[in-house]
């Protein structure tokens, strides 16, 4: 009932290489179906990337964007322009914007509605640092930056928004969620959206995200809560992410 995805978050990595080599590697092969499966380059790749994916099943994602249409913000850019570009979903509140940008869940909330508003389907990560998962604060942490979000939305809105549970410690760490730990939270941010309205709890897309690669995709995404990932590292190698993609059947 709900389509799994596969996203690959390239960060501040990639060339124009790498963009054309993910469109080779992902011409006429056969993924399994239904799957959507996301590309999320730096900004300056998408056009080259909207070319070289072309006929593939690669769809285009961003990994950021303004909450603003246009205006003075040097450096910035907006979801029409991304949409321009052909732009189909973007992050809002990654763990690195949130820490090394200062995003809180205001501004988190802001760049998310901007998505929606460019008709982008935003992907709303969350997840708790180390820290707070060791005071046994995950839940706390993981719902209330949800909630903050999914409150302010209209309920027309929610139904769009997918949610990437990123444990902050599994990023980039080599350090996965065991497949139990990740279900608990999912089902957990499941049930919390079941509180607005079940059938949206039913169809919400949840993706895990944190050092998901070619190895643990299979048992993460075999987890009843899991619809799909969030990856990183693993997503800079084509064939490493074809084969995390086949583990989404
Ligand atoms: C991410 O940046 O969203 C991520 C999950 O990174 P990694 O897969 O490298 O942990």
């Amino acid at each position: 009932m709900r389509t799994p995805l596969i996203a690959g978050n390239w960060k501040m990595n990639g060339s124009a290489e790498l963009v054309e080599e993910f469109g080779r590697a992902f011409t006429g092969t056969t993924l399994p179906a239904p799957l959507d499966v996301v590309i999320l380059p730096p900004f300056p790749y998408l056009d080259a990337a909207r070319r070289a994916f072309d006929g593939t099943s690669l769809r285009l994602g961003a990994q950021t964007l303004n909450p603003l249409h246009s205006g003075a913000r040097t450096g910035e850019v907006s979801g029409r322009m991304l949409k321009e570009f052909g732009v189909e979903f973007a992050l809002a509140g990654h763990s690195e914007r949130r820490q090394l940008y200062r995003e809180d869940d205001a501004a988190v909330h802001d760049r998310l509605l901007a998505a929606l508003n460019a008709d982008i389907t935003p992907i709303l990560c969350v997840g708790e640092t180390l820290e707070e998962r060791d005071a046994g604060k995950t839940m706390e942490v993981v719902l209330r930056q949800v909630g903050y979000v999914m409150a302010r939305l209209e309920p027309d809105q929610r139904t769009r928004v997918i949610i990437a549970y990123e444990p902050v410690w599994a990023i980039g760490t080599g350090r996965t969620a065991t497949p139990k730990q990740a279900q608990e939270v999912m089902a957990a941010i499941r049930e919390y959206q079941a509180g607005f309205d079940r059938e949206l709890a039913a169809g919400l897309r949840l993706l895990y995200g944190g050092s998901m690669n070619a190895g643990n995709a299979a048992e993460l995404l075999a987890q009843p809560d899991i619809d799909g990932g969030l990856v990183g590292g693993a997503s800079l190698k084509a064939d490493d992410f074809l084969a995390i993609c086949q583990s989404a059947g």
